[in-house]
């Protein structure tokens, strides 16, 4: 099995924002970093704010290299789904990423595996990228089963997709217990995993396509343990939560990629 070395993946650094800031907070925020990206041209970097601010934000990167995310979508393209977004209209906005399967949706609001799937198809339908979220409990990791339930959610995701769609996705393995937490896994710890995933993803895709594919870490991501974390050969970049509110942090995390 052939798989590309790290050097032929662009590292991706994503700011998820979760349920902060107001419109006028997002476009500030994104326009700090439209303005620090310039230094930055070996870093793929992405927002996501949340939907009320993606139109400000599309505007505040306009002329920059900055893509933009939503941080969910509904699978179905219209219809009478009151409250929900659909992968178009997020195209129509402006993004051309989308977070599928993070754990908040998971843990808070129900997403299933399949649900996840039936997100990630969507997306790519609308000629964007899924960033599909998986990842394990404490309870799950202290059980020894993290591998088991990890690749479980990734081979669920990406269930029937075809290798051209395969390529066009972005995995981001994300333990719960480092969410939010300020407990970031060791960059041994989340290389291991990165190595289970890539190796799961050569069986399905082949080694070409999965040395191809972009492996973000989440979780607890800071200024002080990025360089650590993105040193390692199969982290491709990184998910960041908490610390890409912060104009200087996030910055530094996206140096550290270089
Ligand atoms: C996240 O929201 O995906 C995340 C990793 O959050 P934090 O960086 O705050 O742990």
């Amino acid at each position: 099995m052939s798989l590309a070395s790290n050097a032929a993946r662009r590292p991706l650094v994503v700011g998820n924002w979760k349920l902060h800031n107001t419109r006028a907070e997002s476009q500030a925020l994104a326009a700090g970093i439209a303005e620090k990206s310039a230094a930055l041209p070996q870093v793929d970097l992405v927002v996501a704010p949340v939907f009320t601010a993606l139109d400000v934000v599309s505007a505040a990167l306009a002329g920059s290299e900055v893509r933009l995310s939503a941080q969910d979508v509904h699978w179905e393209s219209r219809g009478a789904f009151t409250g929900e977004v659909s992968a178009p209209l997020l195209r129509d906005a402006g993004c051309t990423y989308c977070i599928v399967g993070h754990s908040e949706r998971r843990q808070f609001f129900g997403d299933s595996d399949d649900h996840v799937r039936r997100k990630a198809v969507a997306v790519l339908a609308a000629a964007m990228t899924p960033i599909v979220c998986v990842g394990e409990s404490l309870a799950q990791r202290e059980a020894g089963h993290t591998e088991a339930h990890v690749l479980g959610q990734l081979l669920a995701a990406l269930d029937g997709l075809t290798e051209n769609q395969a390529a066009a996705v972005v995995i981001a393995y994300e333990p719960i217990w480092a969410i939010g937490t300020g407990r970031n896994a060791s960059p041994a710890d989340a290389q291991a995993v990165h190595v289970r995933i890539r190796g799961a993803l050569a069986q399905r895709f082949g080694g070409s396509l999965a040395g191809s594919m972009r492996i973000l870490y989440g979780g607890s991501v800071k200024p002080d343990n990025a360089r650590a974390l993105l040193s390692e050969p199969d982290v491709d970049g990184a998910l960041v939560g908490g610390a890409s509110l912060d104009l200087a942090s996030f910055v530094a995390i996206a140096g550290a990629a270089v």
